[in-house]
């Protein structure tokens, strides 16, 4: 397992081309507009005609120049043709999906999806006669959930709360074969860990809401694409008037300077919790591909560049409440939604609602954890103490 070709250089480099004069400041200055002046009617004509293919300012609706840079550094990230910015990665991948189904189209799913993804498929797919359904996380029987009218593959790897690895490969040569398009959510792999677009998928989606930002203070989705599949989610994008303010993207292109620097300490915390955790005689279960004995770590070794700061566990005890009974113990985790700041994080995930093909009844309480850039003795210091609370009772 090696790094990402020229990542930390590539995170350094990328993005910061906006010339404003013989000298330059290092970041590229933000530059708030939506109206773009021109000289004459010819010359905003030419703009226009132009813009679907160059990085043209026409207006601000169609993006900025801050949106434009962060957008190149995560084309070249993925590397794809090119990526366009949404106000969510939930919007990101709503969008993905309007743009590339239409009436009578089915799209089949990976049980381990970011759990709104469902929410979106109930209340959109129906209401416009979109076929759905889910395969199971491992990938096992995917090719019997192929329809003759399944027109994308929609997947996640690694899964959502507990990481169940996708052989992506695999995936990519049954749906092409098949004549459909594979899409992926890359936001665990952030541009960095995992490729997608090289290991067959034509869209790649992902929220730099959590790594790329990597302070907790934006949101924002993204989606790659191959040179085949751009022109559709452009058109879908231009539209349905998708972009993102330059304050925003200026946030996120400064939080990704530091991406090489910050994950390897992420991922280096989880690693030494999850080790730690595996050994608690309290805990049951312990998710995370980097381990040895987790179904999906041959997988991983074979196509990721490394881990992050995600983990999981279920206790012993499977009650709810004794999980509950944890988090509210632990003092450094912060209780919330989201994860990839510098910040510790933990929630508690509902499998039973995060998973249709996969019976998780009876094991559904899951604590994850997102370890931030604290000392991570401390950390564990304090998982032990809440642990210790547990049996206490
Ligand atoms: C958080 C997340 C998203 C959505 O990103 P938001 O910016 O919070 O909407 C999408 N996919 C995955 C896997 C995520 O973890």
């Amino acid at each position: 397992m090696s790094e990402a070709p020229h990542l930390a250089t590539r995170l350094i480099l990328n993005g910061r081309d906006m010339a404003i004069g013989p000298g330059r400041p290092v970041n590229p200055p933000l530059v708030r507009a939506s109206t773009i002046l021109f000289d004459s009617v010819a010359a905003l004509r030419d703009a226009r005609a132009r813009r679907g293919n160059e990085r043209i300012l026409t207006y601000g609706a169609r993006g900025n120049p801050n949106a434009f840079a962060l957008e190149d550094m995560i084309t070249d990230l993925e590397g794809g043709y090119r990526t366009r910015l949404f106000p969510t990665g939930l919007a990101a991948i709503a969008q993905t999906l309007i743009a590339f189904l239409q009436p009578g189209d089915h799209v089949l799913i990976a049980d381990s999806v970011y759990e709104p993804v469902r929410h979106f498929a109930r209340e959109f797919f129906d209401r416009y006669r979109i076929d759905y359904s889910f395969f199971a996380a491992d990938g096992e029987g995917m090719p019997d959930g192929l329809r003759p009218n399944t027109r994308l593959v929609y997947a996640e790897s690694p899964g959502s709360l507990v990481y169940e690895v996708l052989d992506l490969p695999a995936l990519a040569r049954l749906a092409h074969a098949h004549g459909a398009l594979l899409a992926v959510d890359n936001t665990w792999g952030a541009g960095v860990l995992y490729r997608p677009l090289e290991l067959g998928a034509d869209i790649v989606v992902s929220a730099p809401t959590k790594y790329l930002c990597g302070h907790s203070d934006v949101v924002m989705g993204a989606v790659t694409t191959s040179e085949a599949v751009w022109p559709r989610l452009n058109a879908s994008g231009d539209a349905h008037g998708m972009t993102v303010s330059p304050d925003d993207a200026w946030l996120v292109l400064r939080g990704a300077r530091t991406l090489a620097a910050r994950l390897p300490v992420h991922a280096a915390g989880a690693i030494a919790v999850a080790g730690w955790l595996a050994s608690h005689p309290a805990v049951g279960r312990v998710y995370h591909p980097a381990l040895p004995d987790d179904p999906g770590h041959a997988l991983w070794q074979r196509d990721f560049y490394g881990s992050n700061g995600l983990l999981s566990f279920a206790l012993r005890d499977q009650r709810e409440a004794s999980a509950i009974a944890v988090i509210d113990a632990l003092r450094l985790f912060g209780i919330g939604a989201s994860w990839g700041g510098f910040e510790s994080l933990v929630t508690l995930a509902d499998m039973r609602h995060a998973r249709s093909v996969t019976d998780w009844s009876g094991r559904s309480a899951v604590i994850r954890l997102h370890i931030g850039l604290e000392a991570v003795d401390s950390l564990i210091g304090d998982l032990e103490q809440a642990l210790a609370s547990l049996t206490a009772r």
